[in-house]
C-alpha cells in the first residue's frame, strides 16, 4: 500500500534504499510527488522522478531509462498521484545520462510534453545517441584511453564499453533550452534552474525558494559521489567545474534535498562539505602516488589507487570510469601546478 506521508526526509525512503528495495511512490509536499522508476542491471536500482502538480497537469523532473518496465512504473506512479501520462506537460531533464533522459522521448510521444535541457548537454545528444555519429565518439574515446596508457589489448573493449546501454535511450532533441538562473515559469511553482556542470557539462539542479527544496539530480546525493571524469564530451577540467558547482549549491537556503537516486535528505551544506573533503583526499592520494613514481601514465596511476574493490575484480566499464576519473583529478592538479604532464605517445605524469 502507498502511504501519503508528508514529512521532510521521510525515513521510509531511506530505509527502502538501505534494505535493497524500491521505495514507495511518495507525496513529498503538497503538489509534489516522488516516483521511483527502476533501472535495470545497475546498483543504483532506480531513479527518483519528481512529479510537480500544475493547474492543468504535471511537469516531471527526469524520466528514467527507455524500457517497458520503467515506462510502466512511471505510468503507475503518475496514477497514484491521480494523473495519466497524457497529463505530462513538460519533462525537465537534469542531464543526458540514460537513466535521466532515456525515457523523455517516449513521454513526449505519448503526451506532447516539451523536453528541457541545458544547452551544454543538448549539444552532446546527437554525437552520443545517433547511430550515424557514434563511431567518431568511440574513436575519440579510444584515442583518449590510448594516451592514458590503456594496454592495446583492452583498448577496444574499454572504448566501446558504454555502447551496450544505448538501446535504453531514444534520441530526443529538446524543445526548450534552460540556462543558469532561468525561471521555469511553471504555474504555482517558483522553480529556478541552477547550472551545475561537472558530472555532466550541462547538469542542471532546480531550486524552489518558496518550498525550500533543491532537486539535485546526480549533483549531490545522500551517500554516493557522482562520477566526475574526463571523456571526449567533457571539458578539460571537469573536477574544477564540479567543485565550483558544489560551492554554488551550498549557498542555497533549502530545507531538503531531493536527489535523483538513493533517498531525500536534509543538511545540504554538510553533505557538500563531505563530498568536497572526499575529493581533497583523493587529490592528495593521487599527488602522493605521482610523487612516488618517476613519470607514470594515468592508467598505471589508476591501478595503484584505492578503490572500493580490488582492481582485478573491477569490470571493464567501471575500469574506464576509474581511469577517466583519475584523469579528472590529474587535470585539476595540473591546473593548480601540483603535478606536471609531459605529452607524448602516452601522456606521462610527474611531480611538479
Ligand atoms: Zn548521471
Ligand atoms: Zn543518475
Amino acid at each position: 500500500m502507498t502511504k501519503f506521508v508528508v514529512t521532510p526526509a521521510n525515513v521510509a525512503q531511506r530505509d527502502a534504499w538501505a534494505g535493497g528495495a524500491i521505495p514507495e511512490v511518495e507525496r513529498v509536499r503538497p503538489g509534489l510527488w516522488s516516483v521511483p522508476v527502476p533501472i535495470p542491471v545497475n546498483p543504483l536500482r532506480y531513479v527518483l522522478v519528481y512529479v510537480l502538480e500544475l493547474p492543468d497537469g504535471v511537469a516531471i523532473i527526469d524520466a528514467g531509462w527507455n524500457t517497458d518496465e520503467a515506462y510502466d512504473a512511471l505510468v503507475d506512479g503518475l496514477a497514484v498521484a491521480g494523473y495519466a501520462i497524457t497529463d505530462v506537460k513538460g519533462v525537465l531533464v537534469t542531464h543526458i545520462h540514460p537513466d535521466h533522459y532515456g525515457l523523455a522521448g517516449r513521454v513526449r510521444e505519448m503526451s506532447g510534453a516539451w523536453i528541457a535541457l541545458h544547452p551544454a548537454d543538448a549539444r552532446l545528444v546527437r554525437e552520443r545517441y545517433d547511430d550515424a555519429a557514434i563511431d567518431s565518439l568511440v574513436e575519440r574515446e579510444r584515442e583518449l584511453l590510448r594516451r592514458c596508457g590503456v594496454p592495446e589489448l583492452t583498448l577496444d573493449e574499454l572504448a566501446g564499453a558504454s555502447m551496450m546501454i544505448r538501446h535504453v535511450v531514444t534520441m530526443a532533441k529538446p524543445d526548450r533550452l534552460v540556462e543558469d538562473g532561468d525561471e521555469l515559469g511553471l504555474p504555482g511553482w517558483d522553480l529556478r534552474a541552477v547550472w551545475t556542470p561537472g558530472h555532466s557539462p550541462g547538469h542542471l539542479c532546480f531550486v524552489s525558494p518558496a518550498r525550500r527544496v533543491l532537486f539535485s539530480g546526480d549533483h549531490v546525493l545522500a551517500k554516493i559521489t557522482p562520477i566526475v571524469a574526463v571523456h571526449p564530451q567533457s571539458g578539460p577540467n571537469p573536477l574544477a567545474d564540479y567543485l565550483d558547482s558544489l560551492a554554488a549549491v551550498r549557498k542555497l537556503d533549502v530545507e531538503e534535498v531531493l536527489p535523483a537516486h538513493e533517498y531525500r535528505f536534509l543538511e545540504l551544506a554538510e553533505r557538500v562539505d563531505t563530498v568536497m573533503a572526499h575529493h581533497d583526499e583523493r587529490l592528495a592520494e593521487i599527488e602522493r602516488v605521482v610523487g612516488s613514481l618517476d613519470g607514470a601514465a594515468c592508467w598505471d596511476l589508476a591501478t595503484r589507487l584505492t578503490w572500493s574493490r580490488p582492481w582485478e575484480t573491477i569490470p571493464p566499464f567501471m575500469r574506464r570510469a576509474a581511469n577517466n576519473e583519475t584523469l579528472a583529478h590529474l587535470a585539476w592538479l595540473e591546473a593548480r601546478g601540483r603535478v606536471r604532464r609531459v605529452a607524448g605517445e602516452q601522456d606521462l605524469w610527474f611531480p611538479a
